[in-house]
């Protein structure tokens, strides 16, 4: 499967079944499996053979998306979670502890923005942010020796800042930090942050990966090549898990992977339902043809708002005076996805006044499925942000967020004219 490309992997990876077996995943609704010996069952539990053995910790049809996503990203192993929260949430648990720290680029969603700022610090895990275009020696600078994670977005939601990867492999190499990319808004048909310098892959399959607003679900995914071996930073990778049978995991193939689904995994149930599991894998299939169609229409549709009187700014990176055009390019070279952000001329009641007229696409929390919907974020995911979080995180007032989706273009757009002519 290897290398093959993201079309074919979209489709053929994952699932592979025996003579006679379904031809797709099936939903495997149990919560446990059935075993006829004890020394089968040991082994399981001493990681020493593969199978299932309880739903909490790993799940057939979970497993075939895992494989595919897996597959997708051009990583060693993957955990599939019960949201792209949790996925965020069990990756810092797996590597932090109190008195740990994260950084973190401060231009990302909300709800990670509110993990990292308000909740993990209750449990002694401290978040340093920094601004996602400063210089490196200033983004190092937030590093120490108690410094377990740097964390950023592909695609910036809502920012739709794109990330300088390079810049940030090297901070990350330099120290031995472990690099965590969130890739959800550019998904493996657009981005691969693995061949970038990423060690960990975090992706919300809510969005793109499901794509129909069906299922909810988070996926980690361990790249495989992070050195933990007597990396003095991770101690707890190289010493005995005494919950886990005295496991080293600094020693085992993907010792991220590992450590995260034996300890995080088995402690908080945090795992994707077979359901959900199942309608993301059936989404998946179509990523790659839904990613190239929803980039070519937000390109259509970014281009008609910049040239429009009632629109104040755009932003969207294939727009060639985007401040990150340059990175989307180097990045991003088939597309840059369906979201971007733009100002309308006006106050906050004028976004209200241009949202309600708009016909074809509809208000929501939600971004990154097959239909195109608006959000005001300063009144909605934002809201719990005082003024200067707001201006941190890169989100004004008149900012209204579109994710555009694979409605035939002129159908967009034309709703869009209706709407702004209301303002
Ligand atoms: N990461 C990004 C970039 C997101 O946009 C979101 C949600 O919008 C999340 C993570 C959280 O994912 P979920 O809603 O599946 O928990």
């Amino acid at each position: 499967m290897k290398n093959y490309h993201t079309e074919t992997l979209c489709v053929q990876a994952g699932y592979k079944p025996e003579t006679g077996e379904s031809r797709i995943p099936q939903i495997c609704q149990s919560t446990t499996f059935f075993y006829g010996d004890t020394q089968n069952m040991a082994d399981l539990f001493d990681l020493k053979a593969e199978g299932f053995f309880y739903s909490r910790l790993a799940n057939p049809t979970v497993e075939a998306l895992e494989k595919k996503i897996a597959a997708l990203e051009g990583g060693a192993y993957a955990l599939g979670c019960a949201s792209g929260m949790s996925a965020i949430l069990l990756t810092v648990m797996t590597v932090c502890e109190a008195g740990d720290n994260i950084v973190c680029a401060s231009e990302i969603y909300g709800g990670s923005y509110n993990l990292f700022s308000v909740t993990l610090p209750k449990f002694g895990i401290e978040c340093r942010f920094f601004n996602a275009d400063s210089p490196a020696d200033e983004i190092s600078a937030h590093i120490d020796q108690k410094t377990k994670m740097v964390f950023a977005e592909t695609i910036a939601n809502p920012a739709i800042v794109v990330l300088d990867f390079d810049k940030i492999a090297e901070i990350c190499k330099k120290h031995g930090v472990l690099f965590a990319v969130d890739n959800t808004l550019a998904t493996p048909a657009l981005c691969r942050p693995f061949a970038l310098g990423a060690d960990i892959i975090i992706h919300s399959t809510t969005k793109y990966m499901d794509g129909h607003a069906a299922a909810l679900g988070g996926m980690i995914v361990d790249g495989g090549k992070f050195e933990f071996k007597n990396n003095k930073r991770y101690p707890a990778f190289n010493t005995p898990d005494e919950s886990y049978h005295g496991l080293v995991y600094a020693d085992l193939p993907v010792a991220f992977g590992t450590k995260c689904r034996a300890q995080m995994m088995r402690d908080t149930g945090a795992i994707m339902s077979p359901q959900n599991a199942f309608l993301t894998y059936l989404g998946s299939d179509t990523l790659a043809l839904r990613m190239e169609r929803t980039s070519r229409n937000a390109e259509k549709v970014a281009e008609y708002l910049s040239k429009h009187p009632k629109i104040e700014w755009v932003r969207y990176s294939s727009l060639p005076d985007n401040k990150y055009h340059a990175l989307a390019k180097k990045y991003l070279p088939s597309g840059t996805g369906g979201m971007m952000s733009f100002g309308i001329r006006g106050t906050a009641k004028d976004c209200a006044r241009f949202m309600e007229a708009l016909r074809l696409i509809t208000q929501e929390t939600h971004v990154a499925d097959v239909r195109s919907c608006v959000l005001h974020p300063a009144s909605t995911t934002h809201r719990q942000l005082s003024d200067a979080q707001l201006r941190e995180a890169g989100i004004a007032p008149n900012l209204i967020r579109l994710s555009v989706g694979i409605e035939n273009v002129n159908d967009i757009v034309a709703d869009l004219e209706k709407a702004l002519s209301a303002v």
